[in-house]
């Protein structure tokens, strides 16, 4: 079977519509999202059908399929559940030389509907000729996750300049070097920001110039706790888009693997004898650089950028050097941990509030306000803390926290080493010294703790408050 593929303007044409149930509601929707009239055959109405029908928004035609019904239609689709009467309305059609479609029926019809993704004006339609339904919407997924929703836009925009962009650039080089600039470059970055009157005035600018001018900019990306699944579908269009790829020691290589395969990928993390001040100075110039070359840069980062990962001052770098950017949100290892460990952060009996806290500071200058954190219906999410667990459980029992408050130390979370080990406060850097619990490590403090004894789901789970201290 080989179809000719097309795409029907049906603005206020007529098209019939047999059978009143869910099924003929959802082409009708589909139909009338297009601009067609619709008229609707079926003794019975399906009650959303019915009140579209009353507002008036439908022709009804009640009673049996009659051949009258095709009289002044441009097409016929028949979804009906019952077959005889979908054959009937197919014959019929096809004798007055209609294009007739019977749903999941590719036997009797004479077109088909295909799958769609859609960022109109742009539309993309899949059609797997009838033969695998399955596949196409499998296909289809993919072809959704692959076009951000800025797409739509950006053609609209392209289409309302498009006369003065062939006067601008007559030759056809020059064009086509336009359009890249436009899909690529910031006038696609403002739509994404949701500027749409900034691109507008953007494009207006970049015609008023000879050529465009090369620009590099930097999207700082969440790549989340190590699983790629949990990668957001920005962060992927972003890897799949990128130039050079500036990652972190936390980011795994399962999700570097994902990127784009020519992209440059620069480990960035702290060399041996370097300090974090030179480290962090060195991935500013870098930044900058790359982008002054007129290149994408990701700069990737685990968890979430803004949480306990710098990205505030890199993005302060950028702006002082008039680097334009974007920020990818990613799910932070609290979320992570806590999800895999079964553990929410928040319960109606346990806990109204969660805080995240660093556990990297040094003992005797303390910035961490303990007493604020001993109230026992909170959460606590500490990051980086696995060599100062001495320190966080006597100073949170000596500011008041409860000797036998729960906690769970979420190991690796999300990945397929996880470990989680539960018991009570007083207990933990035994207990975590007796399972030799190392980075990356997630310590959460709080009666919630004590839940993922009952709702772990995912990788090994250690109930230390069954042999407190006891090794493994
Ligand atoms: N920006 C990151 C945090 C960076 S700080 C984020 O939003 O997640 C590094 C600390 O994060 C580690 O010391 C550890 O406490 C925590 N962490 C990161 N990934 C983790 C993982 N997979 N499992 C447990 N803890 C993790």
């Amino acid at each position: 079977m080989k179809l000719f593929p097309l795409f029907a303007d049906l603005t206020q044409r007529l098209v019939l519509v047999v059978g009143g149930g869910a099924v003929a509601a959802r082409k009708v929707q589909a139909l009338r999202e297009a601009g067609a009239s619709v008229r609707l055959g079926a003794p019975e109405l399906h009650a959303e059908l019915a009140a579209l029908a009353r507002e008036g928004a439908i022709a009804h035609v009640p009673g049996r399929f009659e051949e009258s019904w095709l009289d002044d239609v441009w097409l016929v689709v028949a979804a009906t559940d019952d077959r005889e009467v979908n054959a009937q309305v197919a014959a019929a059609a096809g004798r007055r030389r209609l294009l007739v479609n019977v749903v999941d029926d590719p036997g009797l019809s004479s077109f088909q509907v295909p799958s769609i993704v859609d960022r109109s004006p742009l539309i993309v339609a899949i059609s797997s000729s009838g033969v695998a339904p399955v596949l196409a919407r499998r296909l289809r997924e993919r072809i959704e996750s692959m076009f951000d929703h800025a797409v739509g836009p950006l053609a609209d925009l392209a289409g309302r300049y498009r006369a003065r962009i062939r006067e601008r650039r007559p030759e056809l080089g020059g064009r086509r070097r336009f359009y890249d600039w436009l899909m690529d470059g910031p006038v696609a970055a403002l739509l994404r920001q949701a500027r749409p009157e900034d691109a507008a005035r953007a494009l207006e600018a970049a015609l008023d110039r000879p050529q465009e001018p090369v620009r590099g900019s930097v999207v700082l990306v969440g790549a989340g706790p190590g699983d790629p699944g949990l990668l957001t579908l920005k962060a992927l269009r972003a890897l799949n888009e990128a130039d050079v790829i500036l990652y972190d020691r936390l980011v795994s290589a399962d999700i570097l693997s994902l990127a784009r395969r020519d992209a440059e990928r620069e480990d960035v993390g702290k060399r041996p004898g370097e300090d974090h001040a030179a480290t962090q100075a060195r991935i500013h110039a870098l930044m900058v650089e790359h982008a002054r070359r007129g290149r994408r840069v990701v700069r990737l980062k685990g968890g979430d950028a803004f949480i306990f990962g710098r990205g505030g001052e890199e993005l302060q770098h950028l702006r002082a050097h008039g680097v334009p950017y974007e920020v990818v949100p990613g799910v932070t290892a609290a979320l992570a941990c806590a999800a895999h460990a079964g553990i929410p952060l928040t319960h109606r009996d346990h806990a109204q509030s969660l805080h995240l806290i660093t556990a990297h500071c040094r003992d005797d200058d303390d910035a961490v306000d303990w007493g604020a954190l001993a109230g026992s219906r909170q959460t606590l999410a500490f990051y980086m803390g696995v060599s100062q667990l001495d320190a966080l459980a006597r100073r949170l029992q000596e500011h008041g926290r409860a000797a036998d408050t729960p906690f769970a130390l979420v190991e690796n979370g999300s990945r397929p080493e996880q470990r989680v080990l539960t018991g009570r406060l007083a207990e933990l850097p035994a207990l975590a010294r007796a399972h030799d619990i190392r980075a990356p490590a997630l310590l959460i403090v709080g009666r919630v703790a004590a839940l993922a004894n009952e709702l772990n789901w995912f990788g090994r789970h250690i109930d230390g408050t069954a042999a407190a201290g006891a090794p493994a």
